[in-house]
């Protein structure tokens, strides 16, 4: 059920690759010295990126300054504790432990997780009408045949929806479908107009358990934040490369480094909020442009007592896609926690963001009496999260839209004249959207300004 999980382990004949032997050795290493070596960094953005290169280039000698635009570190790793529980605005899942670099960095952090059992769920279709496992199953098993195959139907210009519709049009109007493309698909990716028909499936996933942080993602920032020099409150609006020194300017202050590291969202990149000078490189400004930024919301709602399925997941498949139609049953791995995790999608999500809270629990409520009955109480309380207006990151995480190469998230992590560098989860090609290949990516930066 959760992110990417599903495609790669049902498309046909995909190898489930580690990361190369070297990056994994070179995350894992131990830091071996803080001799300076008269060389300055300033990293902008401490998100996971930019403090796993901060941390890896302060072990070798940089003087590292991060600077972040908001009062904490983390980023889209964010976790509120207003009531009483662990609620990850952003990441909540390791994607596959077995050789995924967060399993070793949660571990060491204290962050604590539960597996999340795929297996556990229960579908009900409107008017609370259970969905039989078999019907469920079935429809899923079709999907993965017909994901194995769309993208030869496809093309670099056509949506996936335009392609699916033409290629099963009985499908398009099926509340079953629109709950498997909403959560397989649009949850993954983004809207199913904008996803691009041909790279659906791209990048490559971690076999293992799919394991949901109980006690909050934040702790892994937070302890790689520690020691470091991280400057809260500070917005990045300039950076000029024109001279050997790059001069940063945030907050009316400017300052300059030898090396600058780049690790805001796709989505900051894309409204055009930092000014570079000279501009980027044209590769660098189209890939900017295709690469699709997503849009997720998560909710949080918490109740005096439960009155749901003892499961994991609890399935809905209302008339309007991606709206709230799956929940996460938080009592699986807190008994003493009353709530339910739901989500939206894309342009519904974006859509949320207009509405009140108590709209929200509203349409909510109307699910969850459909399924449970009227009679089941309100909610006592209520968080989420608005990523889409977020100016931090205008959206959630990026993906393949139409439009989109998958050279061109190479083209985004380039170096740029051996000075400006750039990392974050919408650089790396094989792991973008997730909280490992944010990671990644700042390792991978950090090695290239040490090998300079
Ligand atoms: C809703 C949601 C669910 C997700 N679920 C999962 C999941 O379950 N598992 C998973 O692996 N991944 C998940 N992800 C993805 C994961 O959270 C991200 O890929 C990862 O955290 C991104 O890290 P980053 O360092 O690239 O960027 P960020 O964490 O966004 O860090 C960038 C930093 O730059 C700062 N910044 C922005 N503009 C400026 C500026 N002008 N000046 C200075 N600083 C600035 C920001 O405040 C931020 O702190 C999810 C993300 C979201 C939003």
């Amino acid at each position: 059920m959760q992110r990417r999980k599903f495609l790669k382990d049902t498309l046909t004949g995909l190898p489930i690759l580690l990361m190369t032997p070297s990056l994994l050795a070179s995350s894992c290493n131990k830091e071996e010295d803080n001799d300076p070596n008269g060389k300055s960094v300033i990293i902008i953005g401490a998100g996971i990126s930019g403090l796993a290169a901060a941390k890896k280039l302060k072990g070798k000698g940089f003087d590292v300054t991060v600077l972040e635009a908001q009062d904490r570190v983390g980023g889209r790793l964010r976790t509120n504790r207003t009531l009483g529980v662990a609620f990850d605005e952003g990441a909540s899942w390791i994607h596959g432990t077995s050789g995924n670099p967060i399993t070793n960095l949660a571990q060491q952090a204290g962050m604590i997780t539960a597996f999340t059992d795929d297996e556990s769920l229960v579908c009900y279709d409107i008017g609370g009408v259970l969905r039989s496992d078999t019907a469920f199953d079935n429809a899923e098993a079709e999907l993965e045949t017909i994901l194995g195959t769309l993208k030869n139907s496809g093309s670099a210009t056509q949506s996936f929806e335009a392609v699916f519709n033409s290629l099963h049009p009985t499908k398009v109007n099926d509340r079953l479908w629109k709950f498997l493309l909403s959560t397989y698909i649009t949850f993954d990716l983004g809207d199913l107009d904008k996803v691009s028909s041909t790279l659906y499936d791209e990048g490559e996933e971690f076999a293992g358990e799919e394991r949901i942080s109980t006690n909050g993602y934040d702790t892994i920032p937070n302890y790689l934040a520690n020691g470091l020099n991280i400057q809260l409150n500070q917005r990045v609006s300039k950076i000029d490369y024109t001279n050997e020194k790059v001069k940063v300017t945030y907050n009316g202050t400017i300052t300059e480094a030898d090396y600058v590291l780049v690790t805001v969202p796709l989505g900051v990149l894309k409204s055009g909020n930092i000014q570079f000078v000279p501009a980027l490189p044209t590769t660098k400004q189209t890939a900017i442009q295709k690469i699709g930024m997503n849009c997720v919301n998560k909710f949080l709602l918490t109740w005096d007592s439960a009155f749901w399925d003892d499961e994991q997941y609890i399935c809905y498949t209302p008339e309007t896609r991606d709206k709230f139609n799956y929940f996460v049953n938080v009592k699986k791995f807190h008994p003493s926690v009353n709530s339910l995790m739901t989500f939206a999608y894309a342009d519904y999500a974006r859509h949320t963001e207009t509405m009140t809270d108590a709209q929200i629990i509203n349409e909510v409520m109307l699910h969850l009496k459909d399924i449970y009955g009227n009679s089941i109480p309100n909610p006592t309380n209520m968080l989420r999260t608005k990523w889409q207006s977020n100016e931090n990151s205008f959206g959630a995480y990026s993906y393949t839209a139409v439009g989109t190469e998958m050279q061109h998230f190479d083209d985004l992590a380039e170096e740029v004249n051996d000075r400006l560098f750039f990392a974050g989860e919408h650089t790396e090609a094989d792991y973008f959207s997730t909280a490992h290949g944010a990671y990644l990516s700042g390792i991978r930066e950090a090695n290239k300004i040490i090998a300079l």
